[in-house]
Formats: C-alpha cells, structure tokens, sequence
C-alpha cells in the first residue's frame, strides 16, 4: 500500500525500484530489511539507540562519552571525525587523530562506530575505521560519495537533506543500493520548513516515518539532536519518534561533570548521558509493541 502522493508514487518505481516494495518483490509490503552493523541489528523489534559527541574533540572526551553511553544502554556510538561546518573557520574535526580515537573507544567499550565520510576520496580511509559509514545531510545528494560509499560495502546511515523530499532521499539510497549494496538506514534530522529557526534548529518530520515504511523496505531512524537544536526538546522528540514508528534514534550527548569545557559543537542541543539513559529506557519500554512490520533477512 502508498500512501504517498500520486505523482510520486508513480516516480518512486523508475527512481529507485531497487529499494522500494513494489518493484524489489523480496521484500513483502510490511517487511524491514534488517541492517545489521556487528552485532547491532536496524530493522528488528529493538530500536537501536546511538550515542555520542557531536564531534571528536580529544581522547578523554571521547572515551567518558562512550563508557557514558554504553552505560546509559546505548546500542552504538557516534562522533564526526569530519565534521561539516557553515564556516570553515569553525573546528572542521580532528580527522585521522579522530578516527583512531573512535577505534580506541570501541575497542574499550565494545560499540560498534558510525561517522561521517564527507569526501568520496576518503570514504577507504574513514571506512577501514567506521563500522557504519554516515553521509550528512548537506552530503545527501553528492552522488560520487553515494556511488564510493555503496562500493566500499559497508553499511550506510543516510541522512535526509535539509530540503530533500521523500523521492529525492530515496533516489540517493538507490545510488547506494545501485552499486550492491543495500545495507542502508535512513535517518531523519529535520527539514527546513516554516518556521524552523523560530523555536528549533529545524522541524522534525515525523510524518516521513509512516510514509517511508508504506513505501520501503529500509530501516529509518531519527536524529532528534539536529532535528530540534534544543537539549530539552530531544527527549519528547525521541519518544514522538518511537511512537511514529522509527527503528532508532542517533543523539548527541555531552559530560554532564563539572569543569568539563563545552562541546565546540553543537553544544546547545547535546544532553546528558543520565536523559539518554531515560529515553533508552523508553525505547525498551516500546519495543515489543512494534507491529507495523516484520523484520527480514537480506
Ligand atoms: C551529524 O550528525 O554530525 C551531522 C552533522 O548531522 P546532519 O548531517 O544531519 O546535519
Ligand atoms: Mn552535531
């Protein structure tokens, strides 16, 4: 069953037959393809929950956030090594230094990693780090990083573009998918419309969510950090999301210790390990109720 419009539902099956229901016979109307990063499973009954700086700024931040996370019963951690910025004045990330600091971090904690690879030339370096490559929403409709990304093999979370419609995130999964590689997440991070900005950073799109799983067979999570740019609107965000149906959320997070200095980004929207541990909670909580669909194997 569609539930999108007409003339994009039309579309869908000649933009991206690979990941849609209709034309991908695979995978039956109300199945989700299981995405599975190490032991992480996106598509099953758990949501998936990632937690993390919003960059890597240095060892000791990144290993306290990670054995944070972990401890608030996170499933994944995050953390831009490569960090896209509206001035290139501002931190751009420790790069290399930032990708063998989220190794350490895994390795100690055991959280699988997802990062953003901004560059197709550097999607072989960040994917020999990553267990998860991330492709931004600034980077949504770059189609060489798609094309190198869905090459390289490893998972993909693909976020929306800030504008993007839905048959334009879906063509930009099918560049992924195009290249044999269907292991892809979706992940909504709020759209510009009016009137984000006012009140939040962006305006989150629950709406995507029903609509996305009516239309394919991919796990889509939620980014409610970027989404509202406001700490304390990220934990009823994270419950909206798992009532709307999603398999997971990503969220940033910061010290919650005194004398820590700031996060040098994103800091406004970062919450505590003690909230995310809540909305962990809160996502166990739902979790047998998810019924929507089925879960399925590649
Ligand atoms: C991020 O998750 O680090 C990020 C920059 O998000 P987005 O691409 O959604 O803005
Ligand atoms: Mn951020």
């Amino acid at each position: 069953m569609s539930i999108a419009g007409a003339a994009a539902s039309a579309d869908l099956t000649k933009i991206c037959p690979l990941v849609i229901h209709r034309t991908n016979p695979k995978y039956g109307a109300d199945e989700t393809l299981v995405v599975r990063v190490k032991h992480v499973e996106f598509g099953g009954v758990k949501p998936v929950i990632i937690g993390g700086p919003c960059s890597v700024e240095s060892i000791e931040q990144t290993l306290e956030l990670a054995h944070a996370a972990k401890a608030a019963g996170a499933d994944m951690l995050r953390g831009g090594a490569y960090k896209p910025r509206t001035s290139p004045h501002d931190f751009q990330g420790l790069g290399l230094e930032g990708l063998e600091i989220l190794r350490e971090a895994s390795l100690q904690t055991g959280l699988p990693i997802v990062t953003e690879v901004m560059d197709p030339r550097l999607v072989e370096q960040v994917g020999e780090y990553a267990d998860m490559l991330q492709i931004g929403s600034r980077n949504m409709q770059n189609y060489p990083l798609l094309t190198e990304a869905g090459r390289f093999g490893k998972p993909v979370l693909l976020k929306r573009g800030m504008a993007a419609s839905l048959v334009e995130w879906l063509g930009a999964a099918e560049y992924i998918a195009k290249e044999g590689n269907l292991q892809i997440v979706l992940c909504e991070r709020g759209i510009k419309a009016y009137p984000s900005g006012e009140y939040s950073r962006f305006i989150l799109d629950l709406n995507v969510i029903p609509a996305l799983h009516a239309e394919t067979f991919l796990p889509v999570i939620v980014d409610p950090s970027h989404a509202t740019g406001v700490a304390s609107m990220v934990e009823p965000a994270s419950r909206s999301a798992l009532e709307s149906g999603c398999h997971g959320l990503i969220i940033e997070i910061a010290s919650e210790k005194t004398g820590v200095p700031q996060p040098k980004c994103d800091a406004a929207q970062a919450i505590s390990p003690t909230t995310l541990g809540r909305i962990v909670e809160f996502a166990h909580s739902r979790a047998g109720q998810r019924s929507e669909s089925k879960a399925c194997a590649v």
